[in-house]
Formats: structure tokens, sequence, C-alpha cells
């Protein structure tokens, strides 16, 4: 039993890594206020397919009550456009759920353990106070400098067309893929990540029929006629960056401030949950004292850089593979003919 309780810890994002966090230091009593730039609930440019050790993760902080009405999935079936490619059985099932309802549920349950929420908060991160003790920066995706190179789209159809009931299909295009799955309320999540391409316009739904079309996905156009596209969910990101993790900061980060994984993975959310885990007991006992604010981060940048490196080094390893017209004629190959080390690979990315 802890005795003195002396410093609370802020957290700048509200998404996952944040949200995970905020409720497992309240859990252990922990004064904690977190501060989120944009408004929650909102839809996210994300595959919503939680592939690895999230689900556990949410389980083992007493969250699995929030997951009641997802969708499990126990495959994933790969196709290069129109073509079956080969079908891959997951280790252990992976759960679909929208971010909407996600995010919303874990604010909720934030505040009900007594967190100080504040949204519409955007902390500007050139402020002479940070990086200060007790800061955690949970606030996503690093944006990447330079002439941006991908375009991630999201939408979510309102009928779930049979053939997508079970499991996630990825599709292969030129220069794209595209993960489909199905979601709460009998919904289809459609998140694809897309080389830029300039001559590209129109807006919302329109650019991402335009891109379908000139990857090649045209089996993916007619998924959308059949789906009943729900134009309020989309959104769109560009200036990702896939870079190489740099853990030792002077900043505490967690999730994809972190470091981002290749979203074919589907596993950005459970490295954003998984992370906010282990940062939950240095935390502890920083707030309780135990150890200084140095020392906690340095132990939390340790776990991650065991935990997380080579999982984020072989995804970008591989992702340039699932993007070329050869590569991925000579994946669909040999993975019809099972040559593809399928499972070996799951366990290195996840
Ligand atoms: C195309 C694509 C598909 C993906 N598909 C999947 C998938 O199928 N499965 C999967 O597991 N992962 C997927 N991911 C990755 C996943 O979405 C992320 O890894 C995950 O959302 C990371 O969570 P997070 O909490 O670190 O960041 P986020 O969820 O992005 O949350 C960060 C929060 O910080 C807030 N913020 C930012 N700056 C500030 C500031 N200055 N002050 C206050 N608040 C701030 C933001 O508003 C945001 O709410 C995908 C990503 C992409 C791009």
């Amino acid at each position: 039993v802890h005795q003195a309780i002396n410093r609370n810890i802020t957290i700048i994002g509200g998404g996952l890594a944040g949200l995970t966090l905020g409720i497992g230091l309240r859990q252990q009593g922990v004064g904690v206020s977190l501060h989120e730039a944009g408004n929650l609930p909102r839809h996210r440019v994300c595959g919503e397919f939680i592939c690895g050790k999230g689900a556990a993760i949410l389980s083992g902080l007493g969250l699995k009550s929030l997951l009641a009405d997802a969708v499990l999935h126990d495959k994933v079936h790969w196709y290069h456009k129109e073509k079956k490619l080969f079908q891959q059985k997951l280790p252990t099932p992976a759960i679909g759920i929208s971010r909407y309802v996600l995010d919303q549920r874990l604010a909720d349950f934030f505040t009900c353990t007594g967190g100080q929420l504040h949204c519409n908060q955007r902390v500007s991160l050139k402020n002479e106070l940070i990086p200060g003790e007790g800061n955690v920066f949970c606030n996503g995706r690093q944006r990447a400098t330079g002439k941006p190179l991908w375009l991630g789209m999201k939408l979510h159809l309102q009928s779930t067309p049979h053939a997508h009931t079970n499991g996630l299909s990825v599709y292969l295009g030129d220069g794209c893929y595209v993960g489909l799955s199905a979601i709460e309320n009998g919904q289809l999540n459609l998140c694809g990540l897309f080389r830029l391409r300039p001559g590209i316009g129109g807006g919302k739904l329109q650019s991402l029929l335009h891109y379908l079309d000139a990857c090649g996905l045209h089996c993916l156009l007619r998924v959308l006629e059949e789906g009943e596209p729900d134009e309020s969910s989309f959104c769109a990101v560009t200036a990702l960056d896939f870079s190489p993790l740099s853990h030792f900061r002077s900043r505490l980060t967690l999730g994809d401030q972190m470091g981002m994984i290749a979203p074919f993975t589907g596993n950005g959310m459970s490295i954003a949950l998984e992370s906010a885990s282990m940062a939950i007991a240095p935390l502890v006992d920083y707030a309780y004292q135990q150890c200084g604010w140095s020392e906690a981060t340095l132990i939390i940048q340790q776990h991650f850089s065991q935990h997380f490196s080579m999982r984020m080094n072989i995804a970008r390893w591989l992702h340039p593979l699932l993007l070329n017209s050869r590569s991925q004629a000579a994946l669909g190959y040999l993975g019809r003919w099972h040559l593809l080390p399928l499972n070996h690979l799951f366990k290195l990315t996840h």
C-alpha cells in the first residue's frame, strides 16, 4: 500500500496510448490530467483491427467489457487486386472495433476513475516546461519532414457484404494496400495506405474512389457501391513517418509518438496499448516517490527498446515488398505453395 502521493502525471494526447495509461495510473490512485488537442470521439485513420497482445492488455486492466460488441477475426485473406493469394490463420483472434467507439469508452472509463480529461486543449510543444518531470507524450504519429510520400484514408460502410464478415481482407494494389474488416454493429471498415499520387485531387470519398481506381483495386469500388458508405466517417492523413525508433529521448514518449510500425501488421494499436501498460509500474513508483523521473523514464525506455525495436525494423523491411508489383507476385506464389513462413513472420512482428 502506498503511503504518500505527491506527484501527478500529465498526459499529452488522448488516443489509445494516453487513455490507457491514464486508466492504469488512476487504478493505482495516481493523479492524472490528460490534455487532448481535439474532440472525443472522432473517426481516425485506422484499420480498426487490433492484432497481437493489445486485447490481453485491455483485459488485464479490467476493460474487457469495453470490447463486448467487437467482432473477433481469426483469419487474414490476402489478395492481389481481384485474385486471392492465400489465407493466414491468426494464432489468437484479432479484434474489430471502431476507434470512434473504443476511444469514447476508454475516455468515459478514465473520467469515471477520477481522471481529469481536457479536450480541445492542444499542448504547445514549444512550451518551456516541456520536457518536464511528470509529462508523458502520447500525442500520436510524428509528422514526416520533407515531401509527404503517403496518404492514409478510411471509411465505414454501413452494411457488410457477406464475403467480408469473417476475417480481415488485405488487398494489394499498385503502390497501396487496403484492409477491409467487420467492426461492431454490422459495419465494415475500409482503410488503406497509398503512395501519394499528386495528380489525384477531389474531396473525401471522391479521392478514395480515384485512388482505388488508379491502384487497380476495382473490386473495392464494387464493395463501396454495395456497402452504403458512411461519408461522415471518412478521414485521411498524410505526412506519415515510418523511420526507425529513436528510444532514448529527453521526453518520455508512448505509442505512435515513440515510433510508428508499418500499418499492414495491424499492430500499431497493440503497441500503443503495450507501451502504456509497460509504463504504468515505473510511473506509479515515480508518483509515490519510490524513484526519480529520470530513473522511471530510463526503465520504460529500456522496456521499449527490448520489446519494439526488432518488431518495427522487420515490419519496415517487409513493407516495400507489399507495395511493389514484382514482390507482390512473388509473395502470392510463395503463399499459394505454403512457402511463406507466415507464423514465424507474425511472431517477429507482433
Ligand atoms: C493507414 C493506417 C492504418 C492503420 N491500421 C491499423 C490497424 O489495423 N491496426 C492497428 O493496430 N493499428 C493501425 N494503425 C496504427 C494505429 O492507428 C496507431 O498506431 C494508433 O492509433 C496509435 O495510438 P496513439 O495513442 O499512439 O496515437 P493516436 O491514436 O493518434 O492519438 C494521439 C492523440 O494525441 C493528440 N495530440 C496530438 N498532438 C497533441 C498536442 N500537442 N496536445 C494535445 N494532444 C495532442 C491527437 O489529437 C490524438 O488524439 C494504422 C495506421 C494507419 C496510418
